[in-house]
């Protein structure tokens, strides 16, 4: 029989190290008061709340796999800001090039351009490329530009997946996402749900051929970890073909696959691709790409129109700066080289959290994709979102997370996610996973 948590352990564990939390960061405390004043809940972000520590953690300086509080405390952070620092906190090459960069903002290309244009190509497989703030802006981007040259108005998503705030995406299965704030649209008359891995509700919402762009994560990584089943990725890209859908991936969180991405290591030919959050560093900047047959699309489709306004596209994109940065990070990160270390060291750190959750006997298991490791509360992988989203228990989640926090070890908050990066060792995992070990022995002590 598997362990079982009790609710009251969890419940008391939560309590024990609030206090904690509390007592280890006066500073923190002090400046969450203060921020209170000119700030929405009191930070720049109103998410950052949503942690659910007593006050938001302030941070003084971060650098590599480290992190260090106002009051001083250090973390190892396997966070590493969801991704944003997938190569470290402020990592030397980027830097660098960050101090030598003579002019941030033109309204003009860079001769960087050129470069990262190839690199880009290079490693992803597709020629056509444009640059955004934001995965959010690159998403919604390529959804704009599928729907103008496919004449189609809807779009599918799968059930639960996270894409930005990109409003059509936050449709479930169940009708639109309780969670998006201020939408007076019935976003469900655009937004086709199905669940990841259901082929045969995926050849039904796209027989009628009516969906300008399949929007998808290839692994599912916001709702915990769902992997796609044997041929699923294959029949989706099938599919699409055959009904003249477009397959975009969203790969701002599965880069961590490898040097050119999940699509790329598996082979699966999306008609477009969208890289978030680490393209440069952790520096704002995203970047979406399209095959020959799609640019040649969206030229004809400009053609037709007059310079100026098309509602893509913002004045700080594609800038001097950014392309800097993606050029450093492209050079320098995504190699098969620079890969290699992470992903073996994220294959020791999935050993490691296994072996402690079976020692432990508790019903859980773990997900790795590349350099990208997640843990969940239940005996065997979910097959899509409505399953994840079920066994999501926020309360365990939050109860382990603040016990790893005020032990010096950031994971993600929302799910249980930790990435390598160039500057974790050995050491760092080790220390991961301990740490798990004895919060485990607690809960079920
Ligand atoms: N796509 C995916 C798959 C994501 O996980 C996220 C953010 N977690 C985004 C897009 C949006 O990224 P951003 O918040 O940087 O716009």
């Amino acid at each position: 029989m598997p362990n079982v948590i009790p609710e009251m352990a969890v419940a008391g564990l939560l309590a024990r190290e609030n206090a904690r939390f509390i007592q280890r960061n006066p500073k923190s405390a002090a400046l969450a008061k203060a921020a209170e004043k000119n700030w929405l809940r009191g930070v720049p972000m109103h998410w950052m709340v949503d942690w659910g520590t007593p006050f938001p953690l302030f941070v003084d300086k971060a650098k590599g796999v480290d992190l260090t509080d106002a009051d001083g405390n250090s973390y190892i952070d396997f966070c590493l800001g969801d991704t944003g620092a997938m190569f470290g906190h402020a990592p030397e090459p980027v830097a660098a090039a960050l101090r030598a960069c003579d002019g941030f903002t033109t309204m003009m290309p860079s001769s960087d351009a050129v470069i990262v244009g190839a690199l880009l190509e290079e490693r992803f497989k597709l020629p056509h490329w444009q640059v955004t703030t934001s995965a959010s802006d690159a998403n919604r981007a390529v959804i704009r530009w599928c729907r103008a040259i496919t004449g189609r108005k809807k779009i599918l998503v799968f059930n639960h997946c996270y894409h930005g705030a990109v409003d059509e995406t936050f449709v479930t299965i169940d009708g639109v996402d309780p969670a998006l704030i201020g939408e007076p649209r019935d976003l469900t008359a655009f937004t086709k749900v199905v669940e990841f891995n259901d082929v045969a509700a995926l050849d039904a919402a796209l027989a009628p051929g009516d969906v300008a762009c399949v929007l998808a994560e290839p692994v599912m990584t916001n709702v915990g970890m769902v992997l796609p089943v044997q041929g699923f990725l294959e029949h989706l890209r099938g599919v699409t073909t055959r009904t003249g859908t477009l397959l975009i991936f969203d790969e701002t969180h599965t880069m961590s696959s490898g040097p050119g991405g999940y699509s790329d290591e598996h082979g699966l030919g999306p008609d477009g691709l969208v890289l978030g959050k680490p393209i440069a560093g952790g520096i704002p900047a995203a970047v979406y790409g399209f095959s020959a047959p799609v640019s040649t699309r969206i030229s004809a489709c400009l053609k037709t129109r007059s310079p100026g306004h098309s509602g893509i596209g913002t004045t700080l994109a594609g800038s001097k700066i950014q392309l800097a940065l993606m050029r450093v990070v492209l050079e320098t990160y995504f190699t098969r080289e620079a890969f290699a270390p992470l992903i073996a060291l994220a294959k020791k750190l999935e050993k490691g959290l296994a072996d402690s959750i079976y020692k432990h006997g508790l019903p859980w298991h773990v997900t790795r994709v590349g350099a990208r490791v997640e843990f969940m509360c239940c005996p065997t992988a979910p097959r899509n979102g409505g399953e994840a989203a079920q066994v999501i228990h926020r309360p365990t989640d939050q109860a382990v997370h603040h016990y790893l926090l005020n032990r010096g070890v950031i994971i993600t908050p929302f799910h249980n996610m930790m990435l390598i990066c160039p500057a974790t060792t050995g050491l760092h995992v080790n220390q991961m996973v301990e740490t798990l070990d004895h919060c485990l022995t607690e809960l079920l002590s």
